[in-house]
């Protein structure tokens, strides 16, 4: 298995990232949710039995959170709307679940195009990985 937190150490910013070649569909993804804005597709790698991740198709500047400005506010509402609306889709809505993002390489992050982690589907431990 991969291991996140070492990958989440040397990974940089891209002029195009793998996100966005699954926003264009270069490369497969199983896609779960799609609108004008965003995009929903199964983590690749998922840590519980429903691992989905939620991305702008236009980063817009948005390399991580930590890169968010007021122009921004619009969008990071609207893909926490879809993460809510999509975890209903996946039957979360009733037992719950968690969403994520990871910030940099202390916060384990590996690819930069922002991106909400949602996962569930059994009970989930916390603290999460400290
Ligand atoms: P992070 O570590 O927060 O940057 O999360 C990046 C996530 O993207 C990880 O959970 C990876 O498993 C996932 N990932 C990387 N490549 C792909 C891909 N081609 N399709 C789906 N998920 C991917």
């Amino acid at each position: 298995m991969v291991d996140e937190q070492q990958v989440a150490q040397t990974a940089v910013v891209e002029e195009v990232t793998i996100f966005d070649r699954i926003v264009k569909k270069e490369i497969p993804a199983t896609i779960i949710y799609e609108d004008d804005k965003c995009l929903a597709f199964r983590d690749i790698a998922p840590v519980a039995k429903v691992h989905f991740l939620v991305i702008p198709k236009d980063r817009d500047g948005l390399t991580g959170l930590s890169k968010a400005e007021d122009r921004h506010a619009d969008l990071l509402g609207h893909l926490m709307v879809v993460a809510a609306k999509v975890a209903n889709q996946e039957g979360l809505g009733t037992n719950g679940y968690r969403i994520v993002i990871n910030e940099g390489k202390e916060g384990c992050q590996s690819v930069y195009h922002l991106h909400i982690h949602v996962i569930g589907g059994q009970q989930l431990s916390w603290p999460p990985g400290v």
